[in-house]
């Protein structure tokens, strides 16, 4: 059987997994946080003491050791780092910054395109990233590029934060989103840019809900 598979990229804090995430809901699909492998990379560099920019060589030595593991729950994904729920651990502040470096390193990248693209061969997905519409993806049939201004994107992210009780510094919070966004769309492997063929979904005017039914009504497009 085919699958159809919907790729979503954009930059840090643009609402592609909230946005998806709803979608994929509504649709009955599968929906994949590839971030969060990422993220759990890096936490796994930050639980162990490896420096990642400057130590690249030893986490690779030790790339077998970090195990990640998918699965679903009622409430969505959870992300396993060597048999641990680490899914709130990585939403940290830290771990943001440490996916951004991990995720210049290759080998790291070709490790968890891998996983990425055998969690898509068995399901209807939507999975999002950096990378999906190029790289993790090509033959996807629906690719849509989901950004929003860095100044609406932070300012979603300190609200996020606030209403779970978390004290947080929005400026801190959009020199962390500059610093990810150039990190991300100038490394040399699989830099963050809207594909060709991809569709330019802006949020920054949109509401939430627009930008779901947006997705939903490009995904429909195919069916
Ligand atoms: O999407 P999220 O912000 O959780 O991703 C964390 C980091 O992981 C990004 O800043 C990016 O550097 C990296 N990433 C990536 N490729 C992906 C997904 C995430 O390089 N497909």
């Amino acid at each position: 059987m085919d699958y159809i598979s919907v790729a979503v990229d954009g930059p840090a804090g643009a609402g592609k997994s909230s946005v998806s995430k709803a979608a994929a809901k509504d649709m009955g699909f599968t929906y994949i946080d590839t971030g969060a492998m990422y993220r759990a990379a890096a936490l796994f560099a930050i639980e162990n003491g490896i420096d990642i920019k400057n130590n690249r060589k030893n986490l690779v030595s030790r790339l077998d050791e970090i195990k990640i593991d998918i699965k679903y729950e009622d409430d969505g994904q959870h992300v396993f780092l060597c048999g641990t729920d680490v899914s709130e651990h990585i939403r940290r502040e830290d771990v943001s910054v440490g996916a951004s470096d991990v995720a210049t390193i290759p080998e790291v990248r070709e490790k968890l395109v891998q996983l990425q693209r055998n969690m898509a061969k068995s399901a209807n997905v939507i999975m999002d990233g950096r990378d999906i519409c190029e790289h993790v993806l090509p033959d996807a049939q629906v690719k849509i590029f989901l950004t929003a201004s860095v100044e609406s994107r932070a300012k979603r992210r300190y609200d996020e934060l606030k209403d779970k009780g978390l004290s947080c510094d929005i400026e801190k919070i959009k020199s962390d989103m500059l610093y990810r966004d150039k990190n991300d769309s100038t490394r040399e492997v699989s830099p963050l840019r809207q594909a060709n063929d991809a569709v330019l979904l802006d949020t920054t005017e949109l509401s939430f809900y627009e930008a779901v039914e947006k997705v939903k009504e490009l995904i429909r497009n195919v069916l």
